[in-house]
């Protein structure tokens, strides 16, 4: 029977394909809209698609038809049906290239896809967010570092390429991609809630109307750990022993009256303890640092300005590997710091050991 109830309707001035044998019409609002495409591309695609499709011939009276060829109705939203025929037309896909917004534009797009089963658009949605939220150590260190740089960096911009993480958090724990998770948390236990009302921030604030009460807890526990984490900066320099120290000092201390057992390099560090310690007290230093509570960046620092302590090549090298793997711990720790171990879909994956 021929179909007139789409006098209205909106044909789509790209996706309704002249050479197309099917159409397809879906509303949103008020307005329906109309594609015309090929059933081939979607039965390839879509297992459910082909179901759908193992179509009576136009010719059946029962077969609603437009335009001469049969219509499907779907029942979802028409912006997704949109975006969907356009990647399953075009593989590269202006969305897979959104930077700061992917994970909260492409939700609509993974539900559809997820619903008629098109597992090629899942995948891709799922290597980009993997991507964005790395999950080996060495690439969360480098993106934590990038991002640290937006913050306090002279380029302008960069922050824009930052993904955000609450509609992250919303993708990976929706579709089951939690290997992105103790990255994306991480990321969000840097940010203050107070930075909603910060118009200075306000474009960089997180999304964090899209995180559920049990997430947001996750937040408040894990930024909660996390800041009492900085005392590991502080154990980088009290947690020094000198056996192999080549300074030091075998003199008389005449104002102790007693041989010194002290060295050069135990002095350079008890300097940097202090200042540390400063950083723990916040009234007087101002608790910025502490509420951001990057640890991980606090940690690469000390790493990074091991030199600047003028030690001797064995102290420098303990410092370092004291670093190393005080970074380690806190990347192992992570899905313990996030309770992510109580999700029910949240697995161990192998992760980098680089
Ligand atoms: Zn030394």
């Amino acid at each position: 029977m021929q179909v007139d109830t789409t006098n209205d309707a909106l044909r789509h001035p790209t996706l309704y394909k002249a050479s197309g044998d099917l159409a397809i019409s879906a509303v949103d609002g008020d307005v329906t809209h109309l594609y015309r495409v090929h059933a081939l591309i979607l039965a390839e695609h879509s297992p459910v698609f082909a179901g759908m499709l193992t179509l009576p011939a136009a010719a059946d009276a029962s077969v609603q038809t437009y335009d001469g060829a049969p219509v499907v109705h779907l029942p979802d939203n028409a912006k997704e049906v949109k975006t969907l025929l356009e990647v399953l037309y075009t593989p590269v896909h202006p969305i897979f290239k959104k930077e700061r917004t992917f994970a909260r534009d492409v939700y609509g797009l993974m539900s559809i896809a997820t619903k008629y089963q098109i597992d090629s658009i899942c995948a891709a949605v799922s290597t980009r967010l993997k991507e964005q939220w790395p999950f080996t150590k060495v690439e969360f260190i480098r993106t934590r570092e990038d991002s640290h740089r937006s913050w306090v960096g002279p380029i302008h911009g960069v922050g824009r390429r930052i993904p955000e993480p609450a509609s992250a958090i919303r993708l990976a724990t929706d579709f089951n991609i939690p290997e992105v998770l103790p990255a994306a948390y991480y990321d969000l236990a840097t940010h203050e809630i107070i930075s909603l009302y910060s118009s200075q921030v306000k474009s960089m604030a997180p999304q964090w109307d899209l995180l559920l009460p049990e997430e947001l807890l996750r937040y408040y526990q894990g930024k909660h750990q996390l800041t009492r984490q900085f005392v590991r900066c502080v154990n980088m320099f009290s947690s020094y022993h000198d056996d192999e120290c080549e300074t030091v000092f075998d003199d008389f201390d005449y104002d102790a009256g007693e041989y010194s057992d002290s060295s050069a390099c135990r002095q350079a560090l008890e300097k940097a303890r202090t200042s540390w310690n400063d950083q723990l007290h916040p009234i007087e230093t101002g608790y910025i640092s502490l509420m951001r509570a990057d640890v991980m960046h606090a940690l690469v620092g000390v790493y990074d300005d091991r030199r600047k302590h003028k030690l001797c090549r064995p102290c420098e090298v303990d410092l370092g590997a004291r670093c190393k793997s005080a970074i380690e711990a806190l990347w192992n720790d992570l899905p313990a710091i996030f309770s992510l171990k109580g999700l029910p879909f949240y697995a161990l994956t192998p992760r980098g050991q680089h």
